[in-house]
């Protein structure tokens, strides 16, 4: 399997461009714990002008200083975009961003996220100091109508399965796809109507979702993404079983593991292997978990 040649690193963090946000929206089903946005942005008349493919990031770099006085480091976020952009001219690109909100487990002080309170604060017509893209690794392969695919998304995880299905669907879909979404409440389903017509159009695109602070299972575990492969056992496990299955794993770190152990404990072997240092993925699953 190879994947295509891509652009890295057209605009470097010292001397990124200033990039226009065209909207800001929430992306959440309704209002929600979660503060979720998708946020469009115009690229167009830099480097990063159609050069940027379903899969890859880019970075952000918010005003200002760190505790040290030193500027604040560029943070990733993905792009949710196809691989022409959002009108297929490679100008318009977007992205899923969630305001980290939280709390200092031991001081119990607030913590907010330096560039996700940034990017998701501002309007559209405002600007933002962006670099990119990035990601060469995290892409559909050459010949995508050549495997099927289950990808597995948490929360704003789903950010590259957004393009990347719909840069499948413009290919008309033409493999079995199954794009695996959790998330804590029915409020936090993100791209929904989008992904609900994507499978209304086509028959082999099917729309998972575990969503884990709910009703629990039987066993009384939470639903997890991992726990749809024996939940929709007859769905997935036949596609999963198949030679030319890629999975795609994006989202909170905790998942990679459940996933392994979900295959291992169905026997459904391809995607990683045991080596002495630990688990690796095997060219058939491609992960980004942070
Ligand atoms: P979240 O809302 O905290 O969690 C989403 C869902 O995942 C919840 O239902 C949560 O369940 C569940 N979950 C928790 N632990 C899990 C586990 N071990 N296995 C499976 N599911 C588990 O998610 P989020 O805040 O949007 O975080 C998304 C993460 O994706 C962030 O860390 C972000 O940095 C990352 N991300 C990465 C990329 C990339 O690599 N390119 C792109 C976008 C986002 P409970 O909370 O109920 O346990």
């Amino acid at each position: 399997m190879t994947f295509p040649d891509v652009a890295i690193n057209l605009v470097k963090p010292k001397d990124p461009v200033e990039v226009r946000i065209v909207s800001t929206e929430i992306a959440t089903a309704a209002p929600s714990p979660n503060f979720i946005r998708h946020i469009t942005f115009d690229v167009s008349g830099t480097p990063l002008e159609g050069n940027i493919r379903a899969g890859q990031s880019v970075g952000i770099l918010a005003p200002g200083t760190d505790a040290n006085g030193k500027p604040h480091a560029l943070r990733l976020y993905s792009v949710a975009s196809p691989t022409g952009g959002e009108h297929g001219d490679g100008k318009i690109y977007s992205t899923t961003v969630k305001r980290v909100i939280d709390e200092h487990w031991e001081t119990q002080e607030l913590f907010t996220g330096v560039a996700s309170n940034h990017f998701c604060s501002l309007k559209a017509g405002s600007t933002v100091r962006m670099t990119g893209p990035s990601g060469k690794r995290f892409l559909l392969p050459e010949h995508p109508e050549q495997y099927n695919y289950v990808f597995f998304a948490t929360g704003t995880g789903v950010a590259p399965f957004r393009g990347m299905l719909l840069d499948l669907e413009a290919l008309g879909m033409p493999t079995d796809t199954v794009l695996v979404f959790g998330c804590a409440y029915r409020s936090d389903f993100l791209y929904a109507d989008l992904f609900g017509r994507i499978e209304l159009g086509h028959p082999n695109f099917r729309y998972l979702k575990a969503v884990s602070r709910e009703a629990l299972r039987g066993d009384g575990s939470k639903p997890y993404v991992q726990t749809l492969i024996e939940d929709e056992a007859a769905l997935l496990q036949p596609i999963l079983r198949r030679e030319n299955t890629l999975i795609y794993v994006c989202g909170l770190k905790g998942m990679e593991d459940g996933i392994y152990r979900m295959l291992d404990k169905h026997g459904i072997g391809g995607y990683f292997e045991r080596g002495e240092r630990g688990i690796k993925p095997t060219d058939r699953m491609l992960v980004e978990t942070y």
